[in-house]
């Protein structure tokens, strides 16, 4: 199998187009064309993971955190990024990351840690905005059925937990085909008319392409009648964060005590709270107090992330728990999550989950 095999379907899962503006993600070192039979799994791609790879026989990385995300100007072993990529070039290894494309899906890093706690009624802390497209089209009325079926299956017409969804309505197309025009109906010089449909559904940006070649593919004109139009609406299947309910109210302590056992931590940083009863959890792996304001808007109980500041903790001023896991520690089931993905769709490939401790932080 090719390098490239495994990006298409990982693309198709994390989309790079849902990856924050300042992030780098994709292949980020290797040809896409190299052959792949071992991939390790890993949260960040150091040297020493380079080495377990080359030991294990692995083509391929693939990572949470990209190990190139600022300019790199020299290449002569100045930091470990350097020396990372440099051993994968000379070992002929690629490196993929998926970065904040992985965190913006709704099964993505936030959704395992969801899975972790037990919540339920997932949605993202902030769902994404400008990631939809609005589709109109015209089909004669007896095609209708069968482009509106093809369409679905490419992953136009969802919203939230309804699949299948459009909007149309019945009209008289016109058109004159000219001397090089091949028609489906009518004939060259002649002004036709048809009763068509015009069908309205929304898709995601990333599938823009996919749907509109299976359009073009099921419908039976030549020249197929359409619009896109760029949509501002929230995309309630993608974005920041995500926000869930426990099975049932617990109390402080007991969530504390639940996070600790759920994230193997020997200790957590968190603020008190005036509520005494915890059920709506928001959480964020990584770095997330930017979405501090998105729970207590959502009135969360608690908000599980990494990364604050001792001044960040003063914000929460009492209105939810501000927990700071570690960012390592947040993030750390984002290997098991990519190995269950890529295990399932690739079973004839090794997908090998990295032992190589990379969390630079430890606790004394
Ligand atoms: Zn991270």
């Amino acid at each position: 199998m090719k390098i490239s095999e495994t990006i298409s379907f990982l693309d198709a899962w994390a989309p790079p187009s849902l990856a924050e503006d300042y992030d780098n993600v994709g292949l980020l070192v290797g040809k896409k064309d190299n052959p792949v039979s071992k991939i390790l799994v890993s949260l960040d791609a150091t040297v020493g993971v380079v080495q377990e790879a080359i030991d294990l026989g692995c083509e391929l990385i693939v990572s949470h955190h990209p190990i190139l995300f600022k300019g790199l100007k020299k290449l002569n072993s100045q930091n470990y990024v350097a020396r990372t990529v440099e051993k994968a070039i000379q070992n002929n290894i690629g490196l993929f990351a998926l970065h904040t494309n992985l965190d913006a899906i709704s099964t993505g890093v936030n959704f395992k840690m969801a899975e972790k706690l037990r919540l339920q009624n997932l949605k993202p802390l902030r769902p994404v905005a400008g990631k939809l497209l609005q589709l109109s089209f015209f089909v004669p009325l007896q095609d209708k059925d069968k482009v509106l079926t093809a369409i679905h299956l490419a992953g136009a017409g969802n919203i939230g937990n309804y699949s299948q969804c459009s909007f149309s309505t019945e009209g008289l197309g016109r058109f004159l085909p000219n001397e090089n025009s091949n028609p489906a109906i009518g004939i060259i010089g002649n002004l036709e008319e048809v009763n068509e449909i015009k069908i309205n559904v929304i898709l995601p940006t990333h599938l823009k392409n996919k749907v509109l070649s299976v359009l073009f593919a099921a419908h039976p004109y030549e020249e197929v009648a359409y619009f896109i139009t760029q949509l501002e609406n929230q995309w309630q299947d993608a974005g920041s964060g995500m926000i869930g309910n426990l099975p049932e109210a617990i109390g402080k302590e007991q969530l504390i005590e639940l996070v600790k056992e759920k994230f193997n931590l020997k200790v957590l940083r968190f603020t008190d709270s005036e509520k005494s009863s915890i059920q709506k959890i928001a959480l964020c792996g990584g770095s997330g107090f930017f979405l501090l304001g998105d729970a207590v808007a959502q009135n969360a109980d608690a908000y599980i992330t990494s990364d604050i500041k001792y001044h960040e903790f003063f914000d929460a001023e009492g209105r939810l728990m501000l927990m700071d896991i570690g960012h390592f520690e947040s993030e750390q089931f984002t290997s098991e999550l990519i190995i269950e993905k890529l295990s399932n769709q690739f079973p004839n490939i090794a997908v090998l989950l990295s032992k190589t401790v990379t969390n630079p932080v430890f606790y004394a």
